[in-house]
């Protein structure tokens, strides 16, 4: 199963459909955008100017590339409960999202039922990814117990993506997955990769899991337990609500910094947070909470939201 089928998914789909694995699961909730042709392949313009759903138009491509495998495509956002109506528990999971929210629910769905994962990230001219096999290694919450607001690590959106970062934190991804499928092998640490600094290097080799991690040392999952429905249109206003994923709230202040040049009318004051990107106005509360003006689609306003703010 690949979630996420952008920079890092396409990629990964694409060696891996040719490389044989007989079952591949897309899962994107994104349409195909012009930005995204830049590093994103299996799309081409026409995917973009159709505003094709990602996750069809990458299964489209790779019927194309090997008629010999079965590629199922889902068009929706990952959730507990459209990962509990599979049919089969996947054999592995590659992440290819973009941001951590997504990536908790992958950590602690694959937790609960056993099945290893592969983390990956590519921002700027930087990528990591690691192997993460519950009971076996740290998982993704081990190391990052409370992971940052998207907008302070930025996203391929704000601070923009180096090609080659994708292709080779891809290269590790993809090693490691052939490897498990193939023999059950796995690698223990996290793989950094800059080909701009020609940086690649794996780190973390030695770390344990630890025993008070609330996802596999205490078993919480908190990320299962997320309200599913965490976007609401507001009747009539062309806006939606959305909910962040963590409690605890946010800086305001530190939130604002990260947006980087792809907002714009930025407004911050102690209590509120005001911004324009992407054709829509945010407002952002110190909770975390946010609403999206500009669209009446929840789910445009969740991708947006996980995209600028990714609380
Ligand atoms: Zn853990």
């Amino acid at each position: 199963m690949i979630v996420g089928v952008g920079a890092l998914g396409t990629h990964a789909a694409d060696a891996l459909a040719r490389a044989g694995v007989g079952h591949l699961t897309l899962v994107d909730r994104d349409v195909v955008e012009v930005s995204n042709l830049q590093r994103q392949c299996l799309f081409d313009e026409e995917d973009a100017r159709r505003a094709r759903p990602k996750a069809i138009a990458a299964a489209t491509a790779l019927r194309r590339v090997n008629e010999s495998i079965r590629v199922d495509a889902d068009s929706e956002e990952l959730s507990v409960e459209r990962f509990d109506a599979l049919a089969d528990r996947p054999d592995l999971i590659l992440d290819g999202t973009d941001n951590f929210a997504a990536r908790m629910l992958i950590n602690d769905l694959a937790i609960r039922d056993g099945v290893t994962w592969i983390y990956a990230a590519a921002v700027g001219s930087t990528g990591r990814a690691m192997t993460i096999v519950p009971g076996r290694t740290p998982c993704l919450r081990c190391l990052m117990p409370t992971p940052p607001p998207t907008a302070e690590v930025g996203t391929c959106e704000s601070m923009g993506v180096l090609s080659t970062a994708i292709t080779s934190v891809v290269s590790f991804q993809v090693t490691e997955a052939l490897r498990w499928l193939c023999r059950g092998e796995f690698t223990r640490g996290v793989w950094v990769c800059d080909p701009w600094e020609t940086i690649a290097e794996l780190r973390m080799r030695h770390t344990a899991p630890d025993p008070n991690c609330d996802s596999c040392g205490r078993g919480e999952l908190p990320a299962l337990r997320t309200r599913a429905e965490s976007a609401t249109p507001l009747c009539g206003r062309n806006a939606v609500q959305v909910m962040p994923h963590a409690t605890g709230g946010v800086d305001l202040r530190k939130l604002a910094d990260g947006l980087g040049d792809w907002a714009s009318s930025v407004e911050c004051s102690h209590q509120l947070l005001r911004f324009q990107a992407d054709d829509a106005r945010f407002t952002v509360f110190r909770s975390g909470r946010a609403l999206v003006f500009g669209t009446d689609d929840a789910g445009r306003a969740r991708i947006l939201y996980d995209r600028y703010v990714g609380l």
